[in-house]
């Protein structure tokens, strides 16, 4: 038995889970969040119940060792000792990493040299993995990348159409992410089928506030809707997606903002924001859309689209599709966004069970047995396949 903390560091957050492994259960999870703040907020839940605290955490080392001390003080834990392997979830591995990794010297120093093609994540979980090193120095310490799933795809689907010597000198190309999750999804939605995963083609759809579509064909990302960075691809909460690149210098010169300002709206202030004028939180903007709002509903039509789009050209790209999965908070939770796409698929043959999709969170199929493809809700785990890398990992 091996006790496994799964870590996503953020600049000012940690999110953490405990598992049990091999039996995959979750121990204790939470997230300490406004580290450098005058105060944080502790969230920690663990037997069911749920504890919040406002402790002032400076640094994340602060909150690792605060972390630390409370699972042994709540009795979670008897002893540090029982901790045998965490994983850090890295956003950006670049094509250095083509698989997760120990974490040594040379493996910190290059996810530090990838900060360039993640300058917002890359090195908040360098602060993460080293205050954990620190307060555990004897405990393996694992990085398992989002980008490593889509580097199966091949220079076709991953280069872009610019001067070669941009990606040679720059590493200019599609990358991808939220791999892990698309590879949990993937391979669950294989099992739901009953089938191996490599006699699989499986789109999977990760709306969260960040959205990507992945084609997996034969158990391997073949293509993905994320690219150099987050923001190509479909409308997120508040990323605009793809779009005509000249609109970038067209919008700088009428608003006299630079490049990287307009970038930085594409990123921050576009997607349902933007778009909706509401919110980033399709919550609010169903709400919206409830009330008769057009910009709200023209939102969701616009997302569902340009989600169709990719579904429609990963089907012709795998030669067929087996099964479509919907994940993350949206894809779990928004009963309306899964209709619209699927609806949108019916010249495909996909027949949508309005009952069964009536759900949220369960993971179910949504469609008739006469559907040509297949639908299902598939929570997403990603600390799970942190964990089962921590071990696979450890025990090379
Ligand atoms: P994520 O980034 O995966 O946490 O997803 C965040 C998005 O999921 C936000 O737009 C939320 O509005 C949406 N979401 C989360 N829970 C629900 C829910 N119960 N009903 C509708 N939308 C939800």
């Amino acid at each position: 038995m091996a006790k496994i903390m799964a870590i996503n560091a953020g600049s000012s957050s940690i999110k953490f889970q405990l598992l049990d492994m091999p039996a995959e259960t979750v121990i204790a999870s939470g997230v300490m969040e406004r580290i450098g703040l005058a105060t944080g907020i502790f969230t920690l839940k663990f037997d069911g119940k749920k504890e919040e605290t406002n402790p002032v955490l400076p640094t994340h080392a602060e909150g690792v060792e605060l972390l630390l001390h409370t699972l042994i003080e709540k009795g979670i834990l008897k002893s540090l000792d029982e901790i045998t392997g965490v994983g850090h979830r890295v956003v950006q591995g670049g094509e250095y990493f083509q698989d997760s990794a120990l974490i040594d010297d040379e493996a910190l120093a290059k996810i530090d040299k990838l900060k360039d093609l993640a300058p917002l994540h890359n090195p908040a979980h360098i602060i993460g993995i080293k205050a954990f090193q620190k307060a555990l120095p004897n405990v393996a310490q694992v990085a398992v990348f989002d980008t490593v799933f889509h580097q199966t795809m091949s220079p076709e689907c991953y280069m872009y159409a610019t001067p070669y010597e941009w990606y040679e000198n720059y590493g200019v190309r599609k990358y991808g992410a939220h791999g892990t999750s698309h590879q949990y999804v993937s391979q669950r939605t294989a099992e739901l089928l009953g089938k191996d995963a490599k006699d699989t083609k499986i789109i999977v759809c990760h709306l969260g506030n960040g959205a990507s579509i992945c084609a997996v064909k034969g158990g391997k990302s073949i293509d993905t809707s994320m690219g150099l960075t987050p923001l190509e691809g479909i409308p997120m909460g508040t990323r605009s997606g793809n779009l005509d690149p000249t609109i970038v210098s067209f919008i700088a010169e009428k608003e006299n903002l630079s490049a990287s300002q307009v970038v930085n709206i594409l990123n921050k202030k576009s997607g349902y924001l933007g778009m909706s004028g509401r919110s980033n939180d399709a919550r609010d903007v169903t709400l919206g859309m409830d009330e008769g709002d057009y910009r709200c509903k023209l939102t969701f039509d616009v997302q569902a689209k340009r989600i169709v789009d990719y579904i429609a050209s990963y089907y012709v790209l795998m030669g067929g599709c087996d099964a479509i999965a919907f994940t993350a908070g949206m894809g779990e939770n928004l009963i309306h966004l899964r209709k619209n796409i699927l609806d949108r698929l019916t010249v495909l043959g996909v027949k949508l069970d309005e009952e069964a999709n009536n759900v949220r969170a369960v993971e179910r199929e949504i469609t008739t047995k006469d559907s040509a493809i297949k639908a299902f809700i598939v929570p997403t785990n990603e600390e799970v396949m942190i964990a089962r890398d921590v071990i696979r990992i450890t025990n090379k």
